[in-house]
């Protein structure tokens, strides 16, 4: 059966992420799909942006208390994107899939990653089927901006459960679903994805000589936290402007993903950030 990387998008604002990220996958020679979760907010001119390079856009019905007759979900629409997230277990057209953030940029090729998560679907021991690397803020629980899983009915039902009946610690889909893999820091080391792949630049820098020795190795860079690559300011001459808060590694990082933005894409990222009219 078909492998693919999934990415998602909720809304238009992060549509320039899911662009650079796909066009980055294709510039690492990938063999496998590439495809898009999008939710109804996404518009049809968007829609068509995604088409030129993802092989396929898929529409997934927000799940929220609107949506759904679960009486849990009642009262709690803060649930509403946590669940959207977990629409990745219930593709299964796919046979193994590998999650990426819209805010994620491939820097290698990474299909690697398809050779992890081979626990069975008939395995007890779910977190076999999973694999994710570490987060940088809590080491014992996973980053849930990329990870490989195998979708089935079995765990996207059990999430939903999950849930829906004791919700998510830190209010996100990280939250849920480290509960839900909640051995995967004890589990087999081929789950245990090295940070390479999910380095995120935000924080790597409590421990800077690290990353000055392993920084030609990354794989997969994950600008987390609420200020995007495609927020920050340029001068005239496409170089970024720094931020005071911000490292000459994050620069340089920033610079590596609207590199792959005015080469494949072009125009200004506010292009893809028109309002929603729904669909
Ligand atoms: N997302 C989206 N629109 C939003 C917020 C989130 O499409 O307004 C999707 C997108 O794929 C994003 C992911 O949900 O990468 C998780 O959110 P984010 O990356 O902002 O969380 P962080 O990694 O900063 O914790
Ligand atoms: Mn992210």
């Amino acid at each position: 059966m078909t492998e693919a990387y999934i990415t998602l998008l909720t809304n238009n604002s992060y549509a320039s992420g899911a662009l650079v990220l796909a066009y980055s996958l294709r510039a690492s020679n990938t063999t496998k799909q590439i495809a898009v979760l999008v939710t109804g907010a996404v518009s049809h001119s968007i829609r068509d942006r995604l088409s030129a390079v993802f092989d396929a856009v898929i529409e997934i019905g927000e799940i929220n208390s609107h949506s759904t007759k679960n009486l849990k979900l009642l009262g709690r629409p803060e649930l509403g994107v946590t669940l959207t997230k977990i629409h990745v277990f219930n593709q299964t057209q796919y046979s193994k899939v590998v999650f990426l953030d819209a805010d994620t940029l491939v820097l290698k090729n990474v299909d690697d990653l398809f050779d992890t998560a081979n626990g069975s679907l008939e395995d007890e021991d779910r977190n076999k089927r999973f694999a994710a690397a570490p987060d940088a803020g809590w080491p014992d629980c996973f980053n849930s901006g990329v990870f490989v899983c195998k979708p089935s009915y079995q765990d996207y039902n059990g999430l939903f459960e999950m849930a829906t009946q004791e919700g998510t610690f830190d209010g996100g889909d990280q939250g849920l679903l480290n509960s839900y893999f909640s051995e995967w820091s004890r589990g087999e080391s081929s789950n245990r994805l090295p940070f390479l792949y999910n380095t995120t630049p935000t924080a790597v820098y409590s421990y800077a000589p690290a990353y000055q020795q392993y920084k030609d190795k990354l794989n997969i860079v994950h600008f987390i936290g609420s200020f995007k690559p495609w927020q920050w300011l340029r001068f005239a001459d496409g170089t970024v402007f720094p931020r005071n808060t911000s490292s000459k590694d994050s620069i340089t990082l920033v610079q590596q993903w609207w590199n792959i933005f005015d080469r494949y894409i072009g125009g200004k990222p506010s292009d893809f950030q028109e309002v929603s009219h729904g669909y």
